[in-house]
């Protein structure tokens, strides 16, 4: 077998501090003893109760990521693992905020001072920056009157997928999360329109700038 050269594998690696945020969101969904399980059932027995350092190394393939995904749809199905998926998203946003808050510049005072619909974008904007610079997967951000459309052609979540429904319910859940936070508790709506899975060219998810409540 020829093995592939390291400019191959790049853009289908992750580093061990996203599949760290990942974990850690999950164990908060799942607890540790459902996060085991889905390390399990996806083959990565070595990351049971020993996750990846707070570390850039790209370390994790495409593949690997998509069999803890495929594991939470497999062990809890389709419709509870979307709820799953959502919630982990939720909270992939929590400790990514955690980790790279500063670097998003989303504690300065100068970000909270601004209005809830800048605010809003800031940290929406910021989500799109850690998958391009963290995930290497760019992201295209317009803000079309009411909405702000996230669109993806590389997306890293539906990768190989086929689904009739759209499935990239963490980049859901993450949106909701930069959204409720940076607005101080307010809930939008957000919806994927178009997913990769489902044979679209993008995965498309909107985010309504109206709150819910
Ligand atoms: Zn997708």
């Amino acid at each position: 077998m020829v093995e592939p050269t390291v400019s191959e594998c790049l853009p289908l690696q992750y580093s061990n501090q996203v599949v760290r945020i990942l974990l850690q969101a999950l164990e908060d969904v799942l607890g540790p003893s459902g996060v085991n399980a889905v390390l399990n059932l996806a083959q990565l027995r070595h990351l049971i109760r020993s996750y990846p350092p707070n570390t850039p190394e790209l370390t994790f393939s495409s593949a690997e990521m998509q069999a803890i995904l495929r594991s939470l749809d497999e062990m809890y199905g389709p419709r509870a693992g979307r709820g799953l998926a959502l919630r982990t998203g939720r909270a992939c946003f929590k400790y990514g905020l955690k980790e790279y808050g500063a670097e998003w510049n989303l504690t300065e005072l100068g970000f909270r001072l601004q209005p809830l619909n800048p605010k809003v974008k800031s940290a929406v904007t910021a989500c799109a920056e850690f998958y391009e610079k963290y995930i290497g997967r760019p992201v295209e951000l317009n803000d079309e009157d009411n909405r702000l459309v996230w669109r993806m052609a590389a997306c890293p979540e539906c990768a190989g997928r086929q689904a009739a429904e759209p499935c990239c319910h963490l980049a859901v859940g993450l949106l909701q999360e930069a959204a409720y936070w940076a607005s101080n508790g307010k809930n939008f709506e957000v919806e994927e329109v178009s997913c990769v899975a489902g044979g679209y060219p993008v995965c498309t998810v909107v985010l309504d700038k109206r709150p819910l409540d």
